[in-house]
């Protein structure tokens, strides 16, 4: 595997590749990594010629200093991760590479409606500070194909958002994303950076966010969507130490909320809950 710090030598690196027109995936994480990384990583191989991941822990997307500094960096671990799936190059930027024009100089996204809504709403900034670092690694890396997860849904959207909105292009075409389903404990709890930060009490616990998902999408039908909405947020609470921030059920496409099943093609439960001091995001399509 390469490893490369600087976007120069990253960019020249790949334009050899390029020129010999194999495809490249691109698989931008914060590292941390576990196997939800690791399979967007194995898909991305399958289809591509040539993987590229990048770690970088984007300060621009954090409204909270502590978490941010709380935030694990284990790259060691994750470099030894990355080789074992035969990632071909792993990008790990300083933040001079990412932003040149420093902190301070963020780009303003226009991101529609999906920036004030649910977690945009929950965390002020957040999705402006994504659209920030992935339009900039999009540039650098120039990949014909985006591998994202599904556990940050919202997140897929807002990609999805800059991208469309923006004249960026690889050969000739946008990017194209590819979103990967959810990768989860034995238990259900979706895999997260952040669920090392659990106590052992809440980790156990937290298998209860996704056990309610589970149902929600066993037994919709049975429900009104404001009744399941209700009933679902109280047994969450009931978790100890948990306190659920929101749970919607929205239209997959166009991620704008639904109070009837009769409004969308394709409906998305999302959910995310606070444990203990620990912010988890978990959501599953229901058809
Ligand atoms: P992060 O390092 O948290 O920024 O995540 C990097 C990428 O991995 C994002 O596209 C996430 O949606 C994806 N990801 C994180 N957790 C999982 C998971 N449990 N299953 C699938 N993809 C995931």
């Amino acid at each position: 595997m390469h490893l490369f710090k600087h976007a120069a030598d990253l960019k020249s690196a790949l334009s050899a590749m390029k020129a010999a027109r194999a495809s490249v995936g691109f698989v931008p994480t914060m590292g941390a990594l576990h196997e939800g990384h690791l399979s967007l990583v194995r898909r991305s191989k399958s289809e591509n010629a040539v993987t590229v991941c990048s770690i970088y822990v984007n300060p621009a997307q954090f409204n909270d200093p502590n978490d941010l500094e709380k935030y694990p960096r284990p790259i060691e671990r994750d470099i030894e991760l990355l080789a074992s799936v035969s990632c071909d190059v792993l990008f790990l930027p300083p933040t001079e590479e990412v932003y040149p024009n420093g902190l301070s100089h963020l780009k303003h996204y226009d991101l529609g409606h999906l920036e004030h809504f649910l977690e945009g709403a929950s965390r002020p900034g957040h999705f402006n500070g994504v659209a920030n670092v992935v339009d900039r690694l999009l540039h650098l890396v120039e990949p014909d194909r985006l591998y994202l997860g599904q556990k940050d849904f919202q997140q897929v959207k807002v990609v999805e958002h800059v991208i469309s909105g923006s004249d960026f292009q690889v050969s000739g075409a946008k990017p194209a994303i590819v979103m990967c389903p959810i990768v989860r404990e034995a238990d259900g709890l979706a895999m997260s950076s952040r669920n090392i930060r659990l106590t052992a009490t809440q980790r156990k616990n937290a298998a209860g966010i996704s056990r309610e998902l589970f149902f929600i999408h066993d037994h919709w039908k049975e429900y009104s969507a404001s009744e399941l909405k209700r009933q679902a947020i109280h047994r969450i609470n009931t978790i100890p130490e948990a306190q659920v921030d929101y749970l919607e059920f929205c239209d997959a496409g166009e991620f704008t909320l639904i109070t009837d099943w009769k409004e969308a093609r394709q409906i998305v439960c999302v959910t995310s809950v606070i444990v203990g001091a620990v912010r988890l995001l978990d959501n599953i399509l229901l058809n």
